[in-house]
């Protein structure tokens, strides 16, 4: 494709890299460019309308151009647009944040700390555990085991318990102390007339027989998102987490719940650790936390996790770990306000509410002879397409070819492999679902076709 001199689109390659791209293709494709949203829709610069059926990156709960976060965006930074919380400092913001999210937290949590992103709340949860186990006396304790598929970030240490290849090659990861045990497709990997009871029990077989072939004493934490979402929507079977927690208990291991993207509605209860039944030690939160609107993430963590990094800081004199960022007051103040509107509009009734018409209409569309299957749970779901088999295709060319299609027809959603994956602001409506599923259904016609 040719650009414009000096239109966005090619001062874009000229002069930005993308990340989830081949780079050298990006030069001669360039990108759709997005100028302004407003609720479930997104605009781009041709005035082009999509509903934007993935939140954005998963993440934009009140839906886009919410009013009440520019408001409140612009009312902290008038008041106080930076400061930070280094050694004994503090502000308002953050703490009213902290004190929110220990109340909403569904088992019992200590203390919250903020972050920017999802995956640096990881990688720092990692090195917490690591300096926590020195506190305890037990330097030897520090594997950290995550699970293929998974995902939870890309920084070094957050990057290697995520268990997606493309994110370690050439990298040079995984860290030599994290391990990856299997992802709990059910639909894809049950071995015939293996119930889900008995899938789940057999994972969590896998996960303890790891644990003593490395030795207890040097496992940390386990990572898992209640629901895999980027790794291609994959919703735990019965009894997953429970017979995973029993592991994790008899062995003495953290768990820590990533709920970057089940936090705050996503899965029809406010927390991915309801609807799943976990208890987490620590969990992390970002995404749906301030709808995207501002960088934010955060720890909440247990008294069992806290309580032993406190005494090694008095130990040492210091905790000495800290971002400029952390509890943005801009952040914190619109994470808070946006968590408001999540409880005042009853978002997660909203979901609720909605899920089974999603549900069904995500299954209406695998009816279709193009498609294999479906997962979901709440509002976010995966359509599995079937590979195609064509001579020269590329793995994932289904998928490829559906996000294409569906982008046609208005609708934004993203291709994993050959996983169509949905994620729709929590503010959208039975008749916006059903649009955009009719969408979608036109986008496999004409790929039929
Ligand atoms: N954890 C989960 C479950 C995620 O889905 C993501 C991002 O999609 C991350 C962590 C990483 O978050 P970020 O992209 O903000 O670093």
């Amino acid at each position: 494709m040719t650009f414009m001199l000096n239109s966005i689109e090619a001062r874009d390659i000229a002069y930005q890299l993308h990340p989830l791209v081949d780079l050298r293709n990006y030069d001669k494709t360039g990108a759709l460019v997005i100028e302004r949203g407003e609720g479930i829709y997104v605009f781009d610069n041709a005035g082009r309308r999509y509903i934007e059926g993935l939140a954005g990156l998963w993440s934009v709960a009140v839906g886009f151009g919410e009013r009440r976060l520019s408001d409140a965006a612009k009312r902290q930074m008038d008041q106080l647009s930076y400061y930070h919380i280094f050694a004994h400092k503090t502000h308002g913001p953050s703490v009213d944040l902290a004190e929110k999210l220990i109340g909403m937290a569904p088992v019992p949590m200590s203390k919250v700390h903020f972050t920017s992103s999802g995956s640096e709340a990881n990688d720092l949860v990692v090195k917490l555990a690591w300096y926590r186990s020195n506190a305890l006396g037990k330097p030897e304790k520090k594997k950290i085991i995550g699970r293929l598929k998974g995902y939870h970030g890309v920084t070094i240490a957050a990057g290697s318990i995520t268990g997606l290849p493309r994110n370690h090659e050439s990298f040079d990861l995984p860290l030599d102390r994290m391990r990856h045990v299997s992802c709990p497709d059910y639909v894809g990997s049950a071995l015939p007339g293996e119930s889900e009871a008995a899938f789940s029990r057999r994972m969590a077989d896998e996960l303890e027989a790891l644990i003593l072939a490395e030795g207890p004493d040097t496992v940390a934490a386990f990572f898992g998102e209640p629901v895999m979402a980027s790794g291609g929507v994959y919703v735990p079977p019965e009894n997953y987490w429970a017979e995973i927690q029993a592991v994790l208990r008899r062995y003495d291991v953290l768990l820590v719940a990533d709920e970057v993207i089940c936090g705050f509605g996503r899965t029809g209860a406010m927390f991915g650790c309801e609807t799943f039944g976990i208890e987490p030690d620590v969990m992390v939160l970002s995404k749906q936390i301030s709808s995207s609107y501002m960088p934010l993430s955060a720890i909440l963590m247990n008294a069992n996790f806290y309580e032993p990094i406190a005494d090694e800081s008095a130990r040492l004199g210091v905790l000495g770990h800290g971002y400029t960022a952390s509890g943005h007051p801009v952040a914190t103040a619109v994470g808070l306000e946006n968590i408001q509107i999540i409880e005042e509009r009853d978002l997660v009734g909203n979901c609720r509410r909605l899920s089974p018409l999603f549900l069904e209409r995500l299954a209406g569309l695998a009816e279709h002879r193009l498609a294999k299957t479906w997962r979901g749970v709440g509002l976010i779901g995966a359509l599995e397409l079937k590979p195609w088999t064509a001579p020269g295709a590329k793995p994932g060319a289904a998928g490829a070819a559906i996000q294409a299609a569906a982008l046609e027809q208005g609708v934004i959603a993203r291709a994993i492999g050959d996983s169509l994956c949905f994620c729709p602001p929590l503010i959208i409506t039975a008749e916006q679902i059903g649009a955009m599923f009719d969408a979608v259904g036109r986008a496999l016609d004409t790929i039929a076709a």
